[in-house]
């Protein structure tokens, strides 16, 4: 048997259709039958009504109304409604226009149903190119991968996010970087997605920073929605680490708000693993145009305004050690070994907003 090399990987790619453009929202509805549907329910939260007012406009007779319904964290109970309501009106496709919450319970309707979703997004999480979905019942959120829950088709309109308060744009920004930055040290990783884990971290980090200069800037717009589907594709296609792990447990466990929390761990989770995956840290940084990858990222939450400590977001000192114990309750895979000192560290420095060590 021959010797692998460091070279050696399995990739499986995902299928999805992508239209990025300017203005692409006026091609909902032959999108829509481009599917071979006929009736699209439009999804939305109750703050982005007129959103989705405006695209079931654009469906015209394709259109099955709107259901404002979506909740953060997905309730199982706003799945239910939404899959019933679906019923009632004839959907045979559904259109989801808006950010992470929104898009996971488009993901919650295909779960049970196979109805094909079209995912319109408004924000950079990144979740409309992923089979990962999250569903809250009896307060406990339930994740899985189903490949039945990825969008078939994800229109990608700058315009729609210029309303996207500066705030929001950079913690759901960073919470992409997060998905590329695990994706360049994950174990099952392959060079296409390493390829687009830089370049997604390049161009989020690029359009952040002319969102914050100036939030009508279609072109930033672009940069952090072109971002947005390069992270979000790698986190559907390859595992990830502590950060995720550890923001997992922070925002299940005490509640805490999913993209500030990202933004506050990431500099610490990276921190951790510094030592252990030079390469990757080398990529983050050179991506950041940064010398040191864990710097890097604090310094983009802090110049553009974003939290940088835990306290700030919610998170009790007297929590911590229980944080700790359930984040290693769990064994999961790191390119660094989960020591318990070291974690309770990364989690006393996370809360106190401290500049991650050199
Ligand atoms: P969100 O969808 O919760 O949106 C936050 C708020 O911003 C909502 O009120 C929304 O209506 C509003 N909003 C969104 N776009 C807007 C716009 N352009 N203008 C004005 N308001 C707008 O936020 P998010 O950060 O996109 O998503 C977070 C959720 O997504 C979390 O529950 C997280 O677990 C999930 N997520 C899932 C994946 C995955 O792969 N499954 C990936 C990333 C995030």
């Amino acid at each position: 048997m021959s010797v692998p090399s460091s070279r050696d990987f399995v990739f499986t790619a995902q299928p999805s259709r992508v239209v990025f453009a300017r203005g692409s929202l006026q091609r909902l509805a032959s999108e829509v039958t481009a599917l071979g549907a006929r009736r699209a329910l439009v999804l939305c939260t109750p703050q982005q009504r007129d959103q989705a007012e405006i695209a079931a406009a654009l469906l015209g007779p394709s259109s099955a109304g709107v259901f404002d319904g979506a909740q953060m964290h997905v309730p199982i109970e706003s799945a239910r409604r939404a899959r019933l309501h679906a019923q009632e009106v004839g959907a045979d496709c559904a259109v989801a226009i808006g950010g992470g919450s929104t898009v996971g319970l488009g993901k919650a309707i295909a779960l049970e149903s196979a109805m094909p979703i079209i995912a319109v997004p408004t924000t950079y999480a990144g979740s409309e190119m992923t089979p990962i979905y999250g569903i809250t019942e009896g307060g406990e959120k339930k994740t899985g991968r189903d490949l039945k829950v990825l969008p078939r088709t994800v229109l990608y309109d700058p315009d729609l996010s210029l309303g996207l308060p500066v705030g929001l744009s950079i913690v759901s920004g960073i919470n992409a970087i997060a998905h590329a930055a695990e994706g360049l040290y994950t174990r099952d990783g392959n060079p296409v997605m390493s390829l687009m884990a830089e370049e997604g971290i390049r161009a989020m980090a690029t359009g952040l920073r002319g969102v914050k200069k100036d939030p009508g800037d279609v072109a930033a717009r672009s940069d952090c929605l072109y971002g947005a589907w390069l992270c979000g594709t790698v986190l559907g296609h390859v595992g990830m680490a502590l950060h995720h792990k550890l923001c997992h447990t922070l925002g299940g466990s005490f509640n805490l708000p999913h993209a500030e929390t990202h933004t506050v761990v990431l500099p610490h989770a990276l921190a951790y693993n510094r030592t252990a995956t030079p390469e990757a840290m080398q990529r983050i940084a050179h991506a950041l145009g940064s010398p040191d990858a864990a710097d890097g990222v604090f310094t983009l939450a802090a110049t553009l305004g974003a939290p940088t400590a835990l306290r700030d977001i919610g998170m009790a000192e007297a929590e911590l050690d229980r944080a700790c114990d359930i984040a290693l309750s769990n064994p999961y895979w790191n390119p660094r070994p989960i020591e318990r000192q070291g974690i309770r560290q990364l989690l006393q420095d996370a809360w106190a907003g401290q500049r991650p060590a050199a």
